[in-house]
């Protein structure tokens, strides 16, 4: 049993009661890589950003747990290296299945886990939530529950359809459950394909994709029927257009991928969203940035050749997340 605490991580309950009383939200970045994480701190120790790292059923299979795990240990030491005297960094589980998996991440060290119950029967979604709760409370990490269910695909998480949360439930589920956080549907979605072509319009300027907005309608009622009560934004990259061009120019096919527009997410950001999930963005940083890298030095091997300048880019990415969508820059407790 290793506690967080021990390892110089926080969990997420001070870091989002300040961001839903200042009007902004943390953000939420997956990582696998040694190359993101150190991407990771660097823009949240140059943002005196708070920051969530966090590990999903697809990274345990590419990293292994540990690995990441410790990956977490020395990104709190790297950040103090960086010159930040106290990060506010937190372990999380992301999309945790089953009471297991939360207890063993909780007990190697994560500061805070996902229970993902939102494709169960609601009953059953919120007696294993209320288990995980009840054990992650007893060593102070805060649990994230999710009720209603995004579409697409992300890792092994993946659905065809997608149903937004029913305000009427989130009083009976946040009690029951005791969670921390909700994360909701209202309209987001998992991955690089985050809309079907005929679900969108489009711009008839560029050609591109425009999505569909999201449902600000039904996150007013969950506030509403939760004031102050931290709320969770997953599948939420904005599939920036310049990184997708980078990449089809230099030899990849990702047509009309589509993203949420930043401008809603930090509208959303402004309201009792506090933790905003970015994954994809940062996969398209890093393959853009390596396939224009490899094909300007075709003669060129070392992977650390091409893997700093993919660095760099998450790196401008994540900074750009957190100045200029979720306003967390500066947001460091004092
Ligand atoms: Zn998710």
């Amino acid at each position: 049993m290793v506690n967080y605490k021990d390892l110089g991580l926080v969990n997420t309950r001070e870091m989002f009661k300040r961001a839903v009383n200042g009007g902004y939200a943390i953000p939420a970045f997956n990582f696998n890589t040694m190359e993101q994480m150190q991407a990771i701190v660097q823009a949240a120790v140059e943002t005196k950003s708070p920051v969530i790292m966090q590990v999903s059923k697809g990274a345990r299979n590419y990293a292994n747990a540990t690995i990441l795990r410790y990956m977490a240990e020395g990104a709190v030491a790297y950040a103090k290296e960086l010159g930040c005297e106290h990060p506010e960094i937190v372990l999380h589980l992301d999309h945790g299945d089953s009471f297991e998996l939360c207890k063993d991440c909780i007990d190697m060290g994560f500061s805070s886990v996902m229970y993902d119950g939102s494709s169960l029967p609601y009953e059953e979604n919120i007696r294993i939530s209320r288990q995980v709760v009840e054990y992650a409370h007893k060593y102070d990490v805060t649990v994230e529950c999710e009720l209603g269910v995004l579409a697409g695909v992300e890792d092994e998480v993946a659905s065809e359809v997608s149903h937004y949360t029913k305000p009427e439930e989130v009083i009976d589920f946040a009690t029951r459950t005791g969670c921390d956080s909700l994360a909701i549907s209202i309209g987001t979605s998992h991955g690089a394909y985050k809309f079907k072509p005929e679900q969108c319009t489009r711009d008839p300027k560029t050609g591109r994709l425009v999505p569909p907005p999201l449902a600000f309608d039904v996150l007013a009622e969950i506030e509403q029927k939760l004031p102050g009560f931290p709320i969770v934004l997953h599948g939420s990259s904005s599939v920036p257009q310049d990184e997708v061009d980078t990449i089809n120019k230099f030899g990849g096919n990702l047509p009309d991928a589509v993203g949420i527009p930043e401008e809603q997410l930090r509208k959303a950001a402004k309201s009792a969203v506090c933790k905003i999930n970015i994954d994809s963005d940062s996969r398209l940083a890093m393959t853009a940035a390596i396939r224009k890298y490899l094909a300007e030095h075709p003669d060129h091997f070392d992977p650390r050749q091409y893997l700093k300048p993919a660095r760099e880019n998450m790196k401008k990415m994540y900074i750009h997340k957190i100045v200029n969508v979720l306003g967390s820059d500066g947001k460091l407790a004092e």
